[in-house]
């Protein structure tokens, strides 16, 4: 705790992602000058990973932000290094040069780690090198591929870029007009995108069918071997190649908790289970869900606790997940919608019309009009009558 009177609550964040990011930006608006902010992070500059789909079909390498501008406008000090262990009782985070950093509050927002899924197949990544990609889309335009599979590792955090880069696939062979690839999705999932409920779910299938892509639901795709892909439950499908998203490990940060993946367990506060002062949000965290706007629903509830440590006038409002996907179809692109607490019977809904706004894929409540700004995504108001503003329920 601030030692005197007068003096700020120094909060420690390690990770400049989205959960990162939009807990700095929460917490700057919330607490205001009750913190003392420092980001911990390897790199001083966002990728906006979300566009990383587009870049094998020709679209440029998703943007980089340079975070020197953001982290002066909000007072935020950067130091540019790994956190790699936690002393909770101390209040110290261990960096890779070997500091120990002291702390009243410490945000984990580190992300997790992906991991190859399936042997055999091209394992599209996170960010970065999409070349496997692009010899893939250059092998079926020479005509070599007869049978094309989409798969999802059960594990995966977030499964809507796998049903992008299936719809993209599937517009870019109509535009190269090369007729001969059959495409199949695999999936454990019992219906397609079934995480944003039936009313979105069908809407995405009947997109898959469309795009003429065969759909195999409640099936766990293994290892590509000789021309098949094996599958749970027993069995194999036919597949020449096959592209799959990564697994997703937890970052298991010595010093604190975590469950046998890496993940870190919170209350919906987002606080450490057992360990004061140590919060989490975002990829790091136990929630079963892995997105970018979930990371900043539990990064906005993070800081709002820390805030009122800090003495803001603020009541914490527990971390209430509501899902908002933008999915890229290689024609018009459509909102996807669900509040998980609600149960998605209600709440599931479907647009080609934004449903929130600003309408990027990070629909993060300070985040996302940060982003929409600096990609020149959309300014000003919503549309009367027509979108949301993130936090706001109507
Ligand atoms: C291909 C793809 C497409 C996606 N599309 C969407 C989408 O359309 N919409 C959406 O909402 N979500 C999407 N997601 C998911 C979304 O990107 C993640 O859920 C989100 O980025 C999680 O935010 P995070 O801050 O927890 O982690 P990250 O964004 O991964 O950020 C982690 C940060 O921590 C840093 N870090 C790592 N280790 C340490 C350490 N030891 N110490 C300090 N810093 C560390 C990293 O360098 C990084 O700055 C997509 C994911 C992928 C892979």
């Amino acid at each position: 705790m601030p030692s005197g009177a007068g003096e700020r609550l120094r909060v420690l964040i390690a990770g400049a992602g989205v959960a990162g990011l939009e807990a700095m930006l929460a917490l700057r608006a919330v607490a205001e000058e009750r913190v003392e902010i420092e980001l911990l992070a390897p790199e001083d500059e966002f990728s906006y990973r979300p566009l990383t789909v587009r870049e094998p079909f020709g679209a440029p390498a998703p943007e980089r932000f340079p975070l020197a501008s953001l982290l002066e406008r909000e007072s935020v000090r950067f130091r540019r290094g790994f956190l790699v262990s936690v002393d909770a009782d101390a209040g110290t985070a261990r960096t890779g040069d070997g500091e120990n950093l002291a702390y009243d509050a410490l945000v984990i927002a580190c992300g997790g780690r992906h991991v190859e899924s399936i042997s055999g197949a091209v394992t599209f990544p996170g960010l970065g090198d999409v070349e496997d990609m692009r010899g893939l889309l250059a092998e079926l335009r020479g005509g070599g591929i007869r049978r094309l599979v989409f798969a999802l590792p059960p594990d995966a955090g977030w499964p809507l870029p796998l049903y992008e880069l299936t719809l993209l696939t599937a517009a870019w062979l109509r535009s190269e007009r090369v007729g001969e690839t059959s495409i199949a999705l695999v999936t454990p999932e019992s219906a397609p995108l079934d995480v944003f409920g039936d009313v979105a779910s069908d809407a995405v299938r009947r997109l898959l069918e469309e795009s003429g892509v065969e759909l195999l639901s409640d099936t766990y795709p293994v290892a590509l071997e000789g021309g098949r892909l094996a599958v749970r439950p027993g069995g194999s499908v036919a597949a020449d190649r096959v592209v799959a998203l990564p697994r997703l490990e937890g970052p298991a940060i010595p010093g604190l908790p975590h469950d046998a993946n890496g993940f870190l367990q919170t209350d919906l506060h987002g606080t450490v289970m057992g360990v004061d002062g140590v919060h989490a949000a975002g990829d790091a965290v136990a929630f079963p869900v892995k997105q970018g706007g979930i990371a900043s629903q539990q990064a906005d509830a993070v800081a709002e606790v820390i805030a009122a440590r800090a003495g803001a006038p603020v009541t914490p409002a527990p971390f209430r997940p509501v899902l908002r996907g933008l999915l890229l179809t290689g024609g018009a692109p459509r909102f996807l919608r669900s509040d998980l607490t609600s149960g998605h019977g209600d709440t599931s809904e479907t647009s080609l019309d934004a449903l929130w706004w600003p309408p990027g894929k990070i629909a993060g409540r300070y985040l996302g009009p940060y982003l929409a700004e600096a990609v020149g995504l959309a300014a000003g108001e919503p549309p009367p009558g027509e979108a949301v503003a993130v936090d706001v329920e109507l």
